[in-house]
C-alpha cells in the first residue's frame, strides 16, 4: 500500500535560532542556529573549546542560554528575548524539555551502587512513575538492544568502559526521549572499546532515532550523519551533508581542522 504524501511542510523536531551563551566576558556561543529533522543524525565536530558541549548543555538546560530560542516539535522550550526581555520557561516546560532529550556524556556517570538493570529502571520508575515490572521488562529489552543481556545484574565497576557506556545509552533510551544527545561518547574509551559503542549508535540511527552527536570519530560522521556541523569559536562555520563538509569543505578553518584530525 502506498503511503499518503505528507501535505505541506512538517515541523523539524529541533530548531535552534540565534542561541547565545557567555561565561563572564567570554562569548562561548554566538548566534548559533541549527535545524534537526526527525529521524536524522547530526554530528557536530570542531576544535576543543569551540562551544560544542555548551551547545548540547543549553539544549537540555544543564546551562541556561542568554538568548535565542529552542523549539522542540514546534514548541518554544528555551529562553527567548522579546522586546529586550528575557523569557523564562515554567518548571513544567523545563521538565518536559529535559525529558524529551536523553544525554550521554563522555564519562558514563552510572550510579555505582546499582546494577546495570537498576540503573536503567531508576528514572522510569521515579520520574515517569512506570510500574516496576513494566520498567524491568523494557530495561531487559534495552539491554538486549545494546548487546548486554548477560550483564543485567553486573555493577558498573564489573563492566568495561564500553559496556558502561552502552548501559548509559540504554538508561537514556529508557526515558523514551524524542532526541538523543551524545557528547563525545567514545572519547574516554580505550581504542579497542570504541567500536562497540559506535555500533550501538549506528544501529539506533538505522532505527530512526534522532541524534545529535558531538564526536571526533570522523568515519562515524561520514558513515552515519545526515548532517555534519563544523563549529569554531562559538559559531557554526559550515554545515551540510558529510560528503560536502568532510570531503569538500568550503572554509579554510574547516580544512585546517580536518587536516589535523583525519
Ligand atoms: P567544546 O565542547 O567544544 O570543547 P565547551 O563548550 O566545553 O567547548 O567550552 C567552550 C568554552 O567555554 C571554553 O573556552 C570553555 O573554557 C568555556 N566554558 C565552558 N563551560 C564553562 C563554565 N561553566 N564556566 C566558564 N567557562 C566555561
Ligand atoms: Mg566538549
Amino acid at each position: 500500500m502506498t503511503q499518503p504524501r505528507p501535505t505541506g511542510k512538517t515541523v523539524p523536531l529541533l530548531r535552534i535560532v540565534g542561541l547565545r551563551k557567555s561565561f563572564g566576558p567570554v562569548e562561548v556561543l554566538r548566534d548559533v542556529s541549527l535545524v534537526v529533522e526527525t529521524g536524522q543524525v547530526t554530528c557536530i565536530v570542531g576544535p576543543s573549546g569551540s562551544g560544542k558541549s555548551t551547545l548540547l548543555r543549553c539544549l537540555n538546560r544543564l546551562e541556561v542560554p542568554d538568548g535565542g530560542a529552542i523549539y522542540l516539535d514546534g514548541l518554544l522550550v528555551g529562553v527567548t528575548e522579546k522586546n529586550g526581555r528575557l523569557y523564562e520557561m515554567s518548571p513544567k516546560a523545563l521538565a518536559t524539555q529535559r525529558q524529551a532529550m536523553g544525554m550521554v556524556f563522555q564519562g558514563f556517570h552510572l550510579f555505582p551502587h546499582m546494577t546495570a538493570l537498576e540503573n536503567i529502571i531508576e528514572a522510569p520508575i521515579t520520574v515517569k512513575k512506570q510500574p516496576r515490572e513494566e520498567a524491568i521488562r523494557s530495561a531487559r529489552e534495552l539491554l538486549r538492544k545494546v548487546g548486554l543481556t548477560e550483564k543485567a545484574d553486573a555493577y558498573p565497576q564489573q563492566l568495561s568502559g564500553g559496556q558502561q557506556q552502552r548501559v548509559a545509552i540504554a538508561r537514556s533510551l529508557a526515558m523514551q526521549p524524542k532526541l538523543m544527545l551524545f557528547d563525545e561518547p567514545t572519547s574516554a574509551l580505550d581504542p579497542e572499546l570504541v567500536g562497540e559503542v559506535l555500533a550501538v549508535m549506528k544501529q539506533l540511527a538505522q532505527e530512526g532515532t534522532t541524534m545529535v552527536v558531538v564526536t571526533h570519530e570522523m568515519s562515524f560522521a561520514r558513515d552515519v550523519a545526515n548532517q555534519v556541523v563544523f563549529m569554531d569559536g562559538g559559531v557554526i562555520v559550515e554545515s551540510g551533508p558529510p560528503a560536502e563538509v568532510l570531503s569538500h569543505p568550503r572554509h579554510a578553518r574547516t580544512r585546517t581542522f580536518l587536516a589535523r584530525v583525519v
